[in-house]
């Protein structure tokens, strides 16, 4: 279920659209400001945030670029609510690191076709559509994964850990950015659980002969590749 942080000061909008999204499927934490929003992204980070522009204390806009600045949010999905329409604003609001951008009143239907589109091009793991690499396939909605005809049996962690990795192919994850994408948790479980889950994951592989493509990179982390499976001779 995709996880979205509503940081928005006015209860009445904030309840709103948190009944509208739970309805749709989302899991809703709301922040009524600044510090809120900063305290509930450390603790777990969400898949996207709904920013309200106008905050009391911090605006939207100064913490957008404050995500932005730290490492660990730079990539959060983050959607601008403001109440102007004006282009100028637009702008600012996208140059701060806002993925999108919704003037008020918007609809319910509209406010889920943006969230959708953002989470499709930027978190595509926390939807349910089947995903394929190298010929290893994994489907979320039948939860079921395989390659060349032979049927895999992976653990829960182990699926949601390819999951993660067949939509974020060759790109090289930390063991933090993996705790914080896939456990949720970067704070409380110890690195060395995601080297325990990559080997269970590799072992589930096997029977594919496909347990190279996740690669150990060196003191950077781990990273699904589909090169290795590739690996004719080459100039
Ligand atoms: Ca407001």
């Amino acid at each position: 279920m995709p996880s979205i942080l509503v940081v928005e000061d006015e209860s009445a909008i904030a309840e709103l659209i948190a009944i509208n999204l739970r309805h749709a499927g989302f899991e809703i934490t709301l922040a009524e400001n600044a510090d809120q929003a900063l305290v509930a992204v450390d603790a777990v980070l969400p898949d996207l945030v709904l920013l309200d522009w106008m905050l009391p204390g911090q605006s939207g806009v100064a913490l957008a670029r404050r995500w932005r600045a730290d490492a660990r949010t730079k990539e959060l999905p983050i959607i601008m609510l403001t109440a102007r329409a004006d282009e100028s604003d637009k702008v600012s609001g996208l140059d701060a690191g806002a993925d999108d951008y919704l003037t008020k009143p918007f609809s319910t239907q509209e406010l889920l076709a943006r969230i959708r589109a953002v989470l499709r091009r930027r978190v595509p793991e926390a939807l349910d559509a089947a995903v394929e690499v190298g010929g290893l396939r994994l489907d979320p909605s039948t939860r079921r994964v395989a390659r060349l005809g032979v049927e895999l049996k992976l653990g829960p962690t182990e699926f949601r850990l390819l999951h993660f990795f067949l939509t974020h192919p060759e790109r090289v994850h930390s063991r933090a950015q993996l705790l914080d994408r896939v456990w949720g948790d970067h704070v409380f479980i110890e690195e060395r659980t995601v080297d325990v889950h990559v080997k269970r994951l590799r072992e589930a592989l096997q029977p594919a002969q496909c347990a190279q493509m996740i690669e150990t990179v060196r003191g950077a982390g781990y990273r699904l590749t589909q090169q290795v499976m590739a690996s004719a001779p080459s100039a």
